[in-house]
């Protein structure tokens, strides 16, 4: 592959060369404070509204307008059935079977759905494996769960940290702490990539090490799903959840995925909170006593589906099969991730300055990158805001970058680049 230039000549020769560059164009941009698009590094906030979102929100109003109650029967999409649409690019994005998965609530409803089920302590079993300084909405869910079964948080809850001087967490310390806690260890739970550093973690190694020791093992995939290829069901992943808003491109509160292994498909027996929209649907609306789940993820629904969302959310992964899906999604983004580490690397700062806490490893890292920036990192990140580069700020000093391959060009990178370049040259 050609080495990196840091010239605008340059990001322009891979921009015309990009396959997918076409993509762009299906996003509507926020304008930057010149009126021009934006540079939006902020996917893995909010991704971008897809232009043939609107009509598919437009298609179910006019179902709703024309059809009244009859549209959950009746129209392009009978909304009884929406959700079944939505099953096979799912699977496809996260690796899985169609039964494993399905489209439902948001976020964290469904990681406390998969808990309820997953996480079954014991006497002697009771402990729950997670990122320490996860996501707050996973440790307060964590958090609540464990007092649900009336046990302590801090006994329960155990949380894997980095080495002194390290940012990142080791696979084998995390396989070790697995095997450590042993049969004591009731289920572990981590991000599929951390939100804030950045990191993917070796789901498959650490699905492997759970379930030796005897424990259930799930995923948090918010920062994962639509930003690395996954393979859930070859992993032997237990239970995941993800949101849609972020990489999935599917709008502010949207909907959410749910992926539960084959092998709990057909277990009626594993408790769960339950709601008619789970219910077989052979007999859900002859409203009889007697809950029985339907086959596989469907299984965990609780509620008739928001078709609104969902109605975006197809859209979206609509557009992202198009470009070939996540293994021609993930290859521009390893190179535009690659690019943005080179201009930065480039920049020859003390880490002392400004220090990219992601891992340099493609494989062990998603499309983002975070920047530690010692000393006026706000201030670096106004900066950026002033010349159109819409990032994304988290306490107390990082800065997080992520170029989404769907949208963002090499000369997004290029310009973000140039304007952190020389935000530093005039501080020095
Ligand atoms: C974005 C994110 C959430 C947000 O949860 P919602 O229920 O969608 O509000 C939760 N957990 C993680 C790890 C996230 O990245």
């Amino acid at each position: 592959m050609t080495p990196y230039q840091p010239t605008p000549e340059f990001a322009a020769a891979l921009d015309s060369q990009d396959p997918l560059r076409g993509f762009r164009d299906r996003f509507h941009l926020p304008p930057g404070p010149d009126g021009q698009p934006g540079i939006y590094l902020c996917g893995n906030s909010l991704g971008l509204l897809p232009k043939t979102a609107r009509a598919a929100v437009e298609q179910e109003f006019t179902a709703w307008e024309q059809l009244g109650v009859e549209g959950h029967f009746h129209g392009t999409s009978p909304w009884m059935h929406y959700h079944e649409t939505l099953a096979a690019a799912s699977a496809r994005l996260v690796g899985a079977k169609p039964v494993e998965v399905v489209v439902m609530n948001n976020l964290t409803t469904n990681l406390h759905l998969l808990l309820i089920s997953f996480y079954r302590p014991t006497v002697t079993r009771y402990k729950v494996l997670m990122e320490g300084g996860a996501f707050p909405s996973d440790q307060y869910a964590l958090e609540s769960q464990v007092r649900l079964h009336g046990l302590a948080p801090d006994e329960a809850i155990v949380e894997l940290v980095p080495r002194p001087g390290e940012h990142t967490l080791r696979t084998e310390d995390i396989t070790a702490r697995i095997q450590e806690l042993g049969e004591s260890l009731a289920t572990v739970i981590l991000g599929g990539v951390n939100y804030y550093t950045g990191q993917a973690f070796d789901m498959a190694a650490i699905t492997t090490a759970g379930h030796a020791v005897g424990a259930t093992v799930g995923f948090d995939l918010a920062h994962a799903a639509g930003n690395i290829e996954l393979h859930l069901h070859d992993w032997d992943v237990d239970f995941a959840c993800w949101c849609t808003y972020k990489y999935l491109n599917s709008g502010p509160g949207g909907t959410s995925g749910v992926y539960v292994h084959e092998r709990f498909a057909n277990r009626p027996d594993l408790p769960r909170l339950a709601g008619w929209w789970g219910h077989d649907p052979a007999d859900r609306f002859k409203m009889k006593k007697g809950f029985r789940p339907m086959e596989g993820a469907a299984g965990w629904q609780l509620s008739n589906g928001q078709i609104f969302p969902m109605a975006i959310h197809r859209a979206a992964l609509a557009l992202m099969e198009e470009a070939g899906g996540m293994p021609a999604l993930r290859r521009k983004s390893e190179r535009l991730t690659g690019y943005l580490e080179f201009l930065l690397r480039r920049l020859n700062l003390p880490a002392t300055t400004l220090e990219i806490i992601t891992p340099a490893d493609p494989a062990a890292r998603g499309g983002q990158l975070s920047v530690l920036v010692h000393r006026n990192g706000r201030a670096l990140f106004d900066f950026l805001a002033r010349n159109g580069i819409v990032a994304d700020w988290r306490e107390p000093n990082v800065i997080r970058l992520a170029p989404v391959p769907l949208y963002n060009s090499f000369m997004d990178v290029q310009r973000a680049g140039a304007a952190i370049e020389k935000w530093v040259a005039q501080a020095e």
